[in-house]
């Protein structure tokens, strides 16, 4: 059993006994973890920020391979982003952000890529202005799922390989655009507009911080709708984002671009 040093994101954390807390950090050298943070409930001043959901962290723990929990030792703020974050829409879109690292991601597999892109999506949501939000969390679910292996198909049909339909037909459950005659035989195929096409591969190769600048923010509805249904085909633990859910039905993302109830 080694003690171990790793930077983390929190995602969540949840009380264990009367007076420690299990903390469920996304981490650069270690991928997820699940630390115990003995006292942690008793005396919470003693790790400041460093255990609150969407705190990027220094953790100290002591590693053992084949086990679920980690036994915390240390834990010290790098930055607090969840009590910095007094906006309510900020706050939802950067739980939305760590929500689906902790739907989408399995197993201790480290993934640099993958924690750069979390980091700088959750410093994006700070600074960016709040229309630009949306197209920033369309192009981190895209960016993510290409990350864990499940980028879209936008340049070949992605079940044969040939040319496109110039008809822009996008089968969430083949992951990506299909040629006229697979899409004659494939259920659920979505016609994309050339504006949603052209964002749809903007926000897959562009820097997540940007994506207010190039994403005509009347497409967003019909991209996210898109972008939704392939997360859902493709990842099983994928529902919607929850953190989002009552900015939806508050119409933040304009009316009529609420996107399909999951199930
Ligand atoms: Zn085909």
């Amino acid at each position: 059993m080694a003690l171990v040093r790793s930077e983390g994101v929190v995602l969540k954390t949840y009380p264990l006994g009367d007076t420690s807390r299990i903390v469920v950090a996304y981490t650069r050298e270690h991928g997820m973890v699940r630390l115990v943070a003995k006292g942690a409930r008793k005396t919470p001043s003693r790790f400041g920020f460093a255990l609150e959901p969407l705190s990027r962290s220094r953790f100290g723990f002591y590693l053992k391979a084949d086990r679920d929990l980690q036994l915390l030792s240390q834990a010290d703020t790098l930055e607090p982003l969840g009590s910095r974050l007094a906006d309510l829409t900020r706050l939802a879109y950067a739980h939305a952000a760590v929500e689906l690292i902790d739907r989408l991601v399995w197993g201790e597999e480290p993934h640099e890529e993958l924690f750069e892109l979390l980091t700088a999506t959750l410093a994006s949501v700070t600074a960016a202005p709040l229309e630009a939000l949306p197209a920033i969390t369309i192009a981190y679910e895209l960016q993510v799922a290409s990350l864990l292996g499940y980028r879209p198909q936008l340049e070949a049909c992605a079940n044969c390989g040939e040319a496109l339909s110039p008809r822009r037909l996008f089968s969430p459950a083949r992951g990506g655009l299909l040629c006229d005659r697979c899409a004659g035989v494939e259920p659920g195929t979505v016609r994309l507009s050339a504006d949603a096409l052209a964002g749809l591969s903007l926000l897959l190769s562009r820097p997540v911080g940007k994506a207010g600048e190039y994403l005509d923010v009347r497409r967003t509805g019909e991209i996210l709708r898109v972008v939704e249904a392939f997360l859902t085909h493709h990842f099983q633990r994928f529902q919607g984002l929850r953190s989002l859910a009552m900015l939806r039905s508050l119409s933040d993302l304009g009316p009529g671009d609420a996107p399909p109830c999951p199930n």
